[in-house]
């Protein structure tokens, strides 16, 4: 059975898309067979692996809301071995939706049927929010890979992120683990990028990955030629440090 880890930060921008698009692409290059399941009603991740929103019938909008199994949304990406459940503009109406449906917070786990069976790891690209969506993926994952911004602020609501954790855990989801925090568009020429770095570590220990992610300007041009990073452009920095987060992730999950 896979692993499924969800993509969370209630935060916008600090990339959790950009993570869930590389690291799934890097976890595939590793032979994994990956799913990528687009939670964001902003759909980055959809376009950013080369999926036309409007070639997209059945969405994982239809999974949380009209009882669609997720087997049936899921498509090839632009990435080898990278399978996508898709997301439309559609699913930001199903945060209110879901309040009034029965098994609000476990929908999206009780989609999933044997599609666990299908895959190494399963990825759940979150929205910048706290609501029913994001507790829908933690109701349904394994452990939660929080991407922090190096600058300032970054510790910043994550207070009120690791709160909801434990709600989940103590209602959902007991098992729920903290998969790890990853650093992202850390620059280490500032004072600022290393004093983030060293509060973050203080606060998460070895939990923080020793993987850093750079910024890199490749890695916000790929998605707008709808790649991940080691199609758009292998020998980049950005690349590189996808491909030493996804060794870090394996090792963690026993499969290295
Ligand atoms: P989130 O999903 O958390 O909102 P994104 O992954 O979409 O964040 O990233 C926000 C913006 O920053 C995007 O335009 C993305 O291309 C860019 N970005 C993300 N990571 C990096 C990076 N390491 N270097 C440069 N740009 C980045
Ligand atoms: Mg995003």
């Amino acid at each position: 059975m896979g692993s499924v880890i969800a993509l969370a930060n209630q935060k916008g921008g600090v990339g959790k898309t950009t993570t869930s698009v590389n690291l799934g692409a890097c976890l595939a290059d590793k032979g994994q067979r990956v799913l990528l399941i687009d939670l964001d009603p902003q759909g980055n991740a959809t376009s950013g692996l080369g999926i036309e929103k409007r070639d997209i019938e059945k969405s994982v909008y239809d999974v949380l809301i009209n009882d669609e199994p997720l087997k049936n949304v899921i498509r090839p990406s632009s990435h080898k071995g990278l399978d996508i459940a898709p997301t439309t503009i559609a699913l930001s109406g199903a945060e209110v939706e879901l309040t009034n449906l029965m098994a609000r917070e476990t929908r999206l786990k009780d989609a999933f049927g044997d599609v666990r069976d299908n895959y190494d790891f399963i990825l759940i690209d979150c929205p910048p929010s706290l609501g029913l969506l994001t507790i829908n993926a933690f109701t349904a994952c394994d452990s939660i890979l929080i991407p922090v911004q190096s600058e300032y602020y970054a510790l910043e609501g994550l207070s009120q992120l690791l709160n909801t954790i434990k709600l989940v855990q103590k209602h959902f989801n007991p098992n729920l683990a903290i998969e790890g925090v990853l650093l992202t568009m850390y620059d280490k020429r500032t004072n600022l990028g290393q004093k983030v770095n060293a509060e973050v570590r203080k606060f998460f220990g070895t939990r923080v990955y020793k993987t850093v992610i750079p910024r890199n300007v490749r890695l916000s041009e790929a998605p707008s030629h709808g790649l991940a990073i080691v199609d758009y452009d292998k020998r980049s920095r950005g690349a590189h440090v996808y491909q030493e987060l996804a060794k870090e992730v394996l090792a963690n999950n026993g499969k290295a």
